[in-house]
Order: structure tokens, then sequence, then C-alpha cells
């Protein structure tokens, strides 16, 4: 009898997953494994908002493989010293597994392919788990470039390409029986999660899914930037942890009705654009994908500011409404994350890493290449073609949070104060202003420009 590992990363799904489809097809038996793997942990990213949305996701992937006949197995330790004892444990002859895009990930792949071939065992990677088309797939044709570095014309490449089709999950899985797991975790069994946390798993994902392409995607085009609306599809946990398969995704938005899913699959198009940046550049996950010769702001003045950017009292009502809503929920809307990133980078001039860093304390969807291209992009490092931009936190809240119900959502001492005035509460009477508990700006919008001018161009004083 033939055996084949499933070694599951960022991918805990049954429905449309090439490695157990092409595992089933070679092989008698699989044996689907999740390794919580220690170098992750150790690297930072055991965050509770993570670990909590990821024993749901393992749980449910649990339940999904014993309504087929098999389970998940769990072992904890380095990923590639648990694969390799697991297939002499099984006697397997083959590992499948996604490809990953960041330097972790490549590396991991060498190393197990190098363990399992001096074993006499084969390692089987594939493409199109993770993302829906591969990093490397579709090229700039003039330049002879390794990747997209702008996002437009990597749009149209990407658009034209047809996603494979999607394959479907499996009715029965076989596993060995002589096969031990640890316990799958439980979500209660993390502390520190943020109190508004979403709930993980696969079944969730997929009713979330259909909900959102029978209701939700119609209007994204319209209210996708309406901040108090909340009309995006907050998939960004599910599509991190691979229980909605971004290829399953674009091929059902295409039998979607109206306008809006046109401009939703973009949305995931960035986030492949994203991988494929970071696929080519894994130093882009800590260095500037394209230095400025920053000198970003350091020291008591500027960790005092990082300190009331984190808390949500910058006195900048729509930024500090952003913050607050991460660390509630573990996950804040896009356009609250472009100007909170804004703000940090372009307005307090510190450098990106420091806020990347918090972000991917706290996300439940924190992802190397989304978040630290998102903040490069952000700052001016990345892949923005206007990389001086700077978004001003009054007009952004102003435009996207017009009746203020964002802010008062989420800083309710200003609930009493109507827009557009919440968005400026500086501006009332001195009388008025002492009625609210609430900080004066951290820093003038225009010092702050000029302190970003200075700083990018080498002068900071
Ligand atoms: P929707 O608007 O419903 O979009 C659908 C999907 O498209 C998202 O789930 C996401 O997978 C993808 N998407 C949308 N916008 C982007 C984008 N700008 N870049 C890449 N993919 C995108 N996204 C993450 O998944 N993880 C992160 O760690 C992350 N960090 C970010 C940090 C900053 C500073 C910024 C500006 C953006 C970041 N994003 C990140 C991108 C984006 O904000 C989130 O994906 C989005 O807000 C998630 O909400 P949603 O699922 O409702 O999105």
């Amino acid at each position: 009898m033939n055996t084949a590992v499933v070694l599951y990363t960022s991918d805990l799904r049954l429905h449309d997953h090439p490695p157990l489809r092409a595992a089933q097809s070679s092989s008698d038996r699989v044996v689907p494994l999740f390794v919580r793997d220690r170098a992750v942990d150790a690297a930072g990213f055991a965050a509770p908002n993570r670990l909590a949305f990821l024993a749901d996701c393992l749980a449910d992937l649990d339940a999904g493989l014993r309504e087929r006949g098999g389970r998940l197995v769990i072992r904890s330790g380095d990923v590639v010293d648990e694969v390799t004892a697991l297939v002499e444990e099984a006697d397997a002859d083959e590992v499948h597994m996604a490809a990953g895009v960041s330097a972790y990930a490549h590396a991991r792949e060498e190393r197990m392919r190098t363990a399992l071939e001096a074993r006499g065992r084969r390692l089987y990677v594939h493409d199109t788990v993770v993302t829906a088309v591969a990093p490397g797939a579709v090229l700039p044709s003039s330049s002879g470039a390794d990747h997209f570095a702008v996002f437009t014309p990597y749009l149209r490449r990407w658009t034209e390409l047809p996603p494979r089709a999607v394959a479907a999950a499996p009715r029965l899985v076989r596993v060995p029986e002589d096969v031990r797991s640890e316990e799958v975790p439980r979500r209660s069994d993390v502390s520190g999660t943020s109190p508004g946390l979403a709930r993980g798993g696969e079944t969730l994902a997929r009713r979330l899914l259909t909900n959102w392409l029978r209701s939700g995607v119609r209007s994204y085009e319209e209210i996708h930037d309406d901040l108090a609306a909340d009309a995006t599809s907050r998939f960004s946990p599910h599509l991190h942890f691979g229980t909605l398969s971004p290829t399953e995704v674009v091929h059902r938005c295409a039998g979607a009705p109206g306008p809006g899913a046109d401009a939703f699959v973009r949305q995931l198009c960035w986030r492949d654009f994203h991988h494929q940046v970071l696929a080519a550049r894994p130093g882009a996950a800590r260095l500037d994908y394209r230095p400025r010769r920053d000198a970003w702001r350091t020291g008591p003045a500027a960790e005092e500011e990082i300190r009331a950017w984190k808390e949500g009292r910058t006195g900048y009502p729509v930024v500090d409404a952003a913050m607050r809503q991460l660390r509630h929920e573990g996950w804040m809307h896009n356009r609250a994350r472009l100007l909170a990133a804004s703000f940090l980078t372009k307005t307090l001039y510190v450098d990106w890493r420091v806020g990347a860093r918090h972000f991917l304390d706290l996300l439940v969807d924190g992802d190397v290449a989304n978040n630290q291209l998102n903040w490069q992009w952000v700052a001016g490092t990345g892949t923005d073609t206007r990389p001086n931009r700077v978004l001003n936190p009054v007009r952004q809240g102003l435009r996207y949070d017009p009746e203020g119900r964002y802010v008062h959502r989420w800083v309710p001492e200003l609930a009493g104060l109507a827009a557009p005035g919440v968005h400026e509460p500086w501006r009332l009477p001195e009388a008025e202003r002492a009625a609210y508990d609430y900080p004066p700006p951290l820093v003038d919008l225009a010092d702050g420009l000029d302190r970003f001018r200075r700083g990018r161009s080498g002068d900071v004083s």
C-alpha cells in the first residue's frame, strides 16, 4: 500500500487543494499533517490572534477529515524533522505541500527536499495553492525582469491568464491508523486575544463566500472604501490561513451579478502582486524595496508618539479609530490601514518596520507578503509609483467617514460630536473642547509634512 504525507502550512482546507488531490491520486493512504513549527513561533509569528484563529482552522480541518473517514495529524517541533520522522513511521513514499513565497518558505522547501531525497523519498511542491497565479507565471515581456514592480501591467497580464480548474474536495480520506497525533489545539487555550476576534475554519469561510457572492460583492465597487459601512468581504484571514482558495474565489466571482465582482477580483490580484514581489525579493520583508535614504525619527519624542499611535490617542480621530479597531478586532479596514500607516510613516516620520511589527502582533490576517509590502507601498519605499504622497487624516476622514460613524464607533469619547466637526475636534471653542476627554493633535499636519520632506531628502534636524 502506498502512503503519501500532505504537509499543511497556510492552506488549511479540503476544497480546491492540489497537494491533497495529487497525494490521493498517487497513493492509497494519506497522512494530512500540520506541524506547529518552532521556527515560525520563534520568528515572532505566534501572536495570540493568529494562534486562536489557527486553532479554529485546525479543529475544522480535523472535523472535515473525520467526516471523510480520516483525521488530521498534529505535531510540534522542527518541521523538517517532524516530516522526515513521520515519513519513516508511516513508511510514506512522498510528501506534498504548497509552495510559499517568503525566504523562510524557500529555505524550508530546500531543507525538506534534501532530507527526503537522502531517504529515497520525493517532495512535490504545488503552486496556485496560496495564490491564484503562481509567482513568476507572468513576467514583464520587454524588460527581462524576474517580477512585476508596478501593479497595473501586472493586473493586465494576470487577468489574461485563465485560472486553473478548481479541484473538488475528496469524498474519502484513508489515514493509516497507527500514526500518533498531538491533540488539536483549542481556541480557548489561547490567552491575550482581541475581544472582537473573528472565528476561523473552512466551513465558516465557505459560508461567508456564498453569502458574499449572493449579496455583498454587488455593491463592493461603490462602498468598499466607506469606513463605517464595513462592506468588504473580511476574507483576509481566510485567505491568509488558506481556508478559502484564491483560485476558487476568482472562479466563483466570474458568475457573480453586478459590476462589484471585477473590482473585488482586482483586490485579489493585489494580493498575488505582493506575493510575486516577495517571492522574487524575499529581503523586502525587512529591507527597503526602493531605498529612499530616509533618516527615520528615533529617540524619546518619537517613542512617545509611537506609543500614542499604538494606543489610538494621536488626537486625529480617524487614525485613533483605526488603531482601536485593530486592537479590538485584530483586523482593520483597508482604508483605515492606509491612513494609519501613512500617519506613522509620513506625518510622524517613523520607520515603516515599527508599524509593520505592531500590525503583525495584532492582525489576524498578518502576513509577510501583504503586510510588509503594503507598509512599504504606503511608506514610499515599495512599489507605489507616487512614493511621496501623504494622506491627510482630516480629508480622509471627511471623505471616507462623512457622517463620522466610524469615529463614533471606535472613539466613543467623541460620540456626541457630529460630522464634519468630529474629524477636527481641536477647532472647537476651548470651553466646549474641555467636555471631551480626548487629546489634542500629537503634531500639526504642516509640521509633520515638513519633517517628512526634510527627512526624506536627508536633511533632518
Ligand atoms: P476586501 O476589500 O474584501 O478584499 C478582498 C481580498 O483582497 C482581501 O481579503 C485581501 O486578501 C486582498 N486584498 C485587498 N486589498 C489588498 C491589498 N492592498 N494588498 C493585498 N491584498 C489585498 N492584507 C492582509 O491580508 N494581511 C496583512 O497583513 C495586511 N497588511 C496590510 C498593511 C497595510 C499598511 C495596508 C495598507 C494593507 C494591508 N493589507 C493586508 C491589505 C488589506 O488592507 C487587507 O487585505 C484588507 O483590508 C482585508 O479586508 P477584506 O478581506 O475585507 O478585503
